[in-house]
């Protein structure tokens, strides 16, 4: 008895062992994988090692009876269908059976052929219900997918819209910064306590300025996702770039970062510029996660078809919970004023739109390893030509 690919796997559940034996016998011969047992506890005992697909149970047994023995394995095995067999005299236990759930029942003496023609349905009708399950599984995935999809369209809208807003203000704060600073620069009537606390003051505001820049500039980024250029560079001017971008903050972290190239040269087709973004992320991330003396290595590699980047640091790694959760959106760890919780999930929408992927690998306590892989040629089809304008060329 097979379907498909697979045989089915039967129990034969009766006391009277010849005829228990005669059955299975027969039923191997027929192709299923058959396994006994003489009453219903053994029965239970037996399923709670190996599932299989049908119990073919007897309903007078010595011990548990076959009725109580069907509503346990019901409840326990839901993935189990159970054919009764009922002696000649005996048909309403068959119906009774079939009320508390059984699939069919079947009378002594057992008709061979009529035995396999029902356990082959009992059989369909368990994969018919795994699929339906699959699907309705399936079905609820995509929902909760185009829901989240939908939500972070418009989220890229409000960002935009947010950023841009915030963005005008903010220009006319740091003009006007700019203009007290000098102010109080050529100003020699001030004593130099007005002056240390003006510049002290004024300091503050300018970084400030320069935080709440940082962020409408990510919130852009958020939101333009789609204006690619694809050109022709080499990964690993840009692996040095980054090292020269991030300098600064490796200085102030007293952390290194060191850079390595596979290969002299690494030349793929993609967007330099939104590359170095990502890669500043993970770089930057990877800094503020280590502690004094920590290193955050920075690896440019890959194959003929594929670009890769490996950035790892010897951080004290990321939470299992936290893990599915640093590409959403303002998923931020860092203590209010640090974090934006926009540098992954702007990252992975624009590894993505790139054709490319980004993951990570991390246990708590060893650090914490991001991997972007990129193809190495520009991506063939005409809505990726369209959306992205090509440049040929170095950088
Ligand atoms: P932000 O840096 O503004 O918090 P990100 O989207 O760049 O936003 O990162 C989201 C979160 O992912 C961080 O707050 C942090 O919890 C976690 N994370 C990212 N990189 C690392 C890393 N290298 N080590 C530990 N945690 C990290």
């Amino acid at each position: 008895m097979w379907r498909g690919e697979r045989r089915i796997r039967v129990l034969v559940v009766d006391d009277e062992e010849g005829f228990r034996q005669t059955l299975a016998k027969r039923l191997e011969k027929r192709g299923a994988v058959v396994k006994q047992a003489c009453e219903g506890q053994a029965a239970l005992r037996s399923l709670d090692l190996e599932s299989v697909d049908v119990v073919l149970l007897d309903v007078k047994m010595p011990g548990m009876d076959g009725l109580s023995a069907l509503e346990r394995i019901r409840k326990q095995h839901p993935n189990t269908e159970v054919i009764l067999v009922t002696g000649q005299a005996c048909t309403q236990d068959g119906v009774a059976g079939i009320k508390a759930g059984a699939f069919d029942y079947l009378s002594k003496p057992i008709e061979i052929e009529q035995l396999i023609s029902k356990i082959r349905q009992a059989f369909d009708k368990l994969v018919r219900q795994q699929e339906q399950a699959q699907e309705a599984q399936f079905r609820s995935r995509m929902e909760q997918q185009l829901v989240a999809t939908e939500r972070l369209a418009s989220l890229g809208t409000l960002a935009a819209g947010v950023a841009h807003e915030v963005n005008n203000p903010l220009a006319i704060i740091n003009q006007f910064t700019g203009w007290l600073i000098d102010k109080v620069a050529k100003d020699d009537s001030m004593s130099p306590q007005t002056r240390a606390a003006l510049d002290m003051g004024l300091g503050k505001i300018e970084k400030n300025i320069q935080r709440a820049k940082r962020i409408t500039h990510q919130l852009l980024s958020f939101a333009r996702q789609n204006d690619a250029v694809i050109k022709e560079f080499d990964l690993c001017a840009i692996a040095s770039d980054v090292v020269e971008l991030t300098r600064k903050t490796a200085l102030d972290r007293n952390a290194t970062v060191n850079c390595i190239c596979a290969e002299p040269k690494i030349m793929l087709w993609s967007d330099p510029y939104q590359l170095r973004q990502v890669v500043v992320n993970m770089v930057s991330n990877g800094l503020q996660a280590v502690e004094p003396g920590g290193v955050v290595n920075l690896t440019v590699g890959g194959d003929k078809e594929h670009a890769e980047v490996l950035v790892k640091d010897d951080g004290p790694g990321i939470a299992p919970e936290n893990l599915e959760r640093i590409f959403e959106p303002f998923f931020t760890t860092k203590p209010p004023g640090q974090g934006t919780g926009l540098g992954l999930s702007v990252s992975k929408g624009i590894i993505e739109k790139l054709g490319g992927r980004i993951e990570v690998e991390s246990e708590l306590g060893s650090g914490a390893l991001f991997r972007v892989t990129l193809p190495r040629k520009p991506l063939a089809g005409p809505e990726k030509a369209d959306t992205n304008r090509m440049q040929r060329g170095e950088q």
